[in-house]
């Protein structure tokens, strides 16, 4: 999967180089390349912002830098492709606008992402980007506006850290046991259970015995039930959300 991300602020991107993203990257699973948009300007100040018409708080990111940076990242995909790069594949890329005034970034979406072989995402600063840039770009992307949560952050890098470590560890050979992606918190629409360690007694707390007994089904069972409670508990709109079938009859007797 290729992934570029677009910002003013590239140095905040470093994180990607970390961790479980970074040795995907190191390994040729992801790549991923960070642009800063201020390359893509043309006077002296490297402006990227504006006075927004209809007056009002705050500054607007200009479109001409977006469109030329898009175009460069786009140009970049196709010469990679054009030299066999198995990254890139036939369906328009997906242009990621991180937003507060966007669809929720949620696990099904994240899923969705990974199967695509090249994102872009675009960075916003100060009051946005401005509007007209959003409908150039759906010439040549999928265009998403992604929201985190329904927060206002002060740029769109801290939310691309969060969803590209979402999306990457669901691309294939990332994670080194893809059975762990399976039993994960929203993977079948329900939080996950509790989990321990040793020692199985530590500060005078012990831990459940169904868990020391060696007893596959009745573990299995147990997680089931702690999966309903603490869904039921804490987030009661995942467990309404959840289609009839989703649930066995020993669930409905929980
Ligand atoms: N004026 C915008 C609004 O009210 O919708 C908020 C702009 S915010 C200060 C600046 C940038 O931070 C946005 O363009 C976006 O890139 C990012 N951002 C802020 N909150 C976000 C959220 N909840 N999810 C994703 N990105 C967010």
């Amino acid at each position: 999967m290729r992934i570029d991300v677009l910002s003013i602020f590239p140095e905040y991107l470093a994180a990607l180089d970390l961790s479980l993203i970074g040795k995907a990257r190191r390994d040729g699973l992801l790549q991923v390349n960070v642009g800063d948009l201020r390359d893509y300007t043309a006077d002296r100040h490297r402006t990227v912002d504006d006075t927004p018409y209809g007056g009002g708080a705050g500054m607007v990111m200009k479109p001409e830098p977006w469109a030329l940076a898009l175009e460069d990242v786009m140009s970049q995909a196709s010469a990679g492709d054009s030299d066999g790069d198995p990254a890139i594949g036939a369906r328009r890329p997906v242009l990621v606008v991180p937003s507060p005034a966007g669809q929720v970034f949620t696990q099904a979406v994240a899923q969705e992402l990974s199967e695509r072989d090249h994102l872009v995402f675009a960075c916003g600063r100060y009051e946005g980007i401005d509007e007209r840039v959003i409908e150039w770009a759906q010439k040549s992307f999928e265009v998403r506006p992604m929201s985190l949560g329904d927060y206002v952050l002060n740029g769109g890098e801290v939310a691309v850290l969060a969803m590209v470590e979402a999306i990457g560890r669901l691309v294939p050979g990332v994670i080194g046991n893809p059975e762990s992606l399976v039993e994960e918190s929203h993977s079948d629409g329900l939080l996950e259970y509790p989990v321990y360690t040793k020692p199985a007694t530590w500060r005078e707390q012990g831990i459940p015995d169904v868990l020391l007994s060696g007893h596959h089904g009745q573990i299995a069972r147990w997680r089931r039930d702690q999966q309903l409670r603490r869904t039921s508990a804490r987030r009661p709109d995942l467990l309404e959300q959840l289609h009839s079938g989703a649930l066995d009859k020993k669930d409905l007797t929980t």
